[in-house]
């Protein structure tokens, strides 16, 4: 069976288990419209480089072969058999892979509109940069950078340059969540009170780059605790005002100085909801956003993994169909770098930024326990 055999059969199988279950959420999204249409959309496909190509591009390399909008067509790459065996897989020519020495020539491949950066989170910075210079588009891996102040350098070269910068948020685009900011906007949960983000596993090998503060730029927060600072915004549907924070250390010999291993974190906002977060490397089964206001409530659990998603409310079990969340994302992106979409969470560097500057406001706060005041919009 070709590979176009295969896309078609499982937008068929989506369109199908699509009509089976009413679209319950007027944000149908783009991916969503564009599957259950028939036309075809010569020359808007995005064409992607995947930088870095270890476990999670190979997951998103999987799930873009199922993309209508979006393409593999380049790799990046500091290990040769990589270049070789992903180049062959995906059917990248040897003229779109490249290493981190001489990557900044993608300027000249006309095959590729964007680079997905998907390297160690202290890598980012630097190579996004590099690729805004390059004159593509960037889409990031989260945490878009180490902190608030790279970050911001991000959207700068983004800016300088003329391209766009986007975060992997790829739950802005999941069903289940967008239903539930559906309802929260339509006032079935009435003003939201409250906020929990239970976000965390315990962490393997010693030796990982998750665990080597020069890679991650931080422990559990950067890497799993940003899932629920971002809920916390997305499900609530305000930026925090301020944000308390306090961390503990059971094995300071896998944790070392700068790699927090559990952080418990509160957040509040404007209206006066409250959240109140768990971000670890020390325990399991932490995947749950849970959210109740005056009339109703919210669970999502599991929350943030790869799928399924499943949740309640009030009002029952949330029964929107799962699709692969990469592959719904990149069509979305798709949408948004080439059509100038708007997606109905944003997914772009100002959203980045702003989990950034509650990351900073959490390390800090937990070094004293005191408040710490946001400002995340300029
Ligand atoms: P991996 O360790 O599996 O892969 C990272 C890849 O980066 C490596 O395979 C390697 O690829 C490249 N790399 C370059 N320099 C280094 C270095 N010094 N040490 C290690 N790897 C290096 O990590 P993940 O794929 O799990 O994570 C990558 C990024 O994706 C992180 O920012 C992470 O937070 C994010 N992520 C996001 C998820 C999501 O759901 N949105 C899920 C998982 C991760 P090569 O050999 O090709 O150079």
């Amino acid at each position: 069976m070709t590979l176009d055999h295969l896309r078609r059969n499982f937008l068929q199988k989506l369109v199908a288990s699509a009509a089976a279950v009413p679209l319950l959420s007027p944000y149908r999204t783009f991916a969503q419209a564009d599957r259950a249409s028939t036309g075809s959309h010569p020359g808007t496909t995005l064409r992607v480089a995947l930088m870095g190509l270890g476990s999670y591009a190979a997951r998103v390399a999987e799930a873009m072969q199922s993309c209508k909008r979006a393409k593999v067509t380049g790799l990046i790459s500091g290990t040769p058999s990589k270049l070789q065996e992903w180049g062959t897989k995906y059917g990248v020519p040897e003229k779109s892979r490249y290493n981190y020495d001489n990557f900044d020539r993608i300027k000249d491949d006309a095959d590729i509109d964007a680079v997905y950066i998907i390297t160690p989170n202290a890598q980012h910075r630097d190579q996004a940069i590099r690729v805004a210079k390059a004159g593509k588009h960037v889409i990031c891996e989260k945490p878009m950078a180490v902190n608030a102040k790279e970050g911001q350098e991000m959207l700068d070269a983004c800016a300088e340059a003329g391209v766009k910068l986007l975060v992997g948020y790829r739950l802005h685009f999941e069903p289940k969540t967008l239903e539930v900011i559906r309802m929260r906007n339509a006032g079935d949960f009435g003003n939201i009170l409250f906020f929990q983000g239970l976000s965390g596993f315990r962490i393997g090998d010693p030796s990982q780059w998750r665990l080597d503060k020069a890679l991650a730029g931080g422990g559990s927060l950067m890497d799993i605790g940003i899932y629920a600072i971002n809920g916390a915004r997305y499900m609530v549907g305000e930026d925090p005002v301020w944000v308390t924070a306090q961390q503990t250390k059971t094995d300071p010999v896998k944790f070392k100085e700068g790699v927090d291993e559990t952080i418990q974190f509160q957040l509040g906002f404007p209206s006066g909801a409250v959240a109140s977060c768990l971000s670890t490397y020390q325990m399991n089964h932490l995947d749950r956003f849970f959210m109740t206001g005056e009339r109703g409530f919210a669970e999502l659990r599991p929350a943030t993994g790869y799928g399924p998603i499943q949740g309640r409310t009030h009002k029952g079990e949330l029964t929107q169909p799962h699709a692969m969340h990469q592959t719904i994302q990149m069509d979305e992106m798709a949408g948004i770098l080439l059509d100038g979409n708007t997606p109905v969470v944003p997914v772009d560097g100002e959203e980045g930024l702003k989990d950034l500057k509650i990351i900073d406001a959490i390390y800090a706060a937990s070094e004293t326990g005191g408040r710490r005041q946001l400002r995340l919009s300029k």
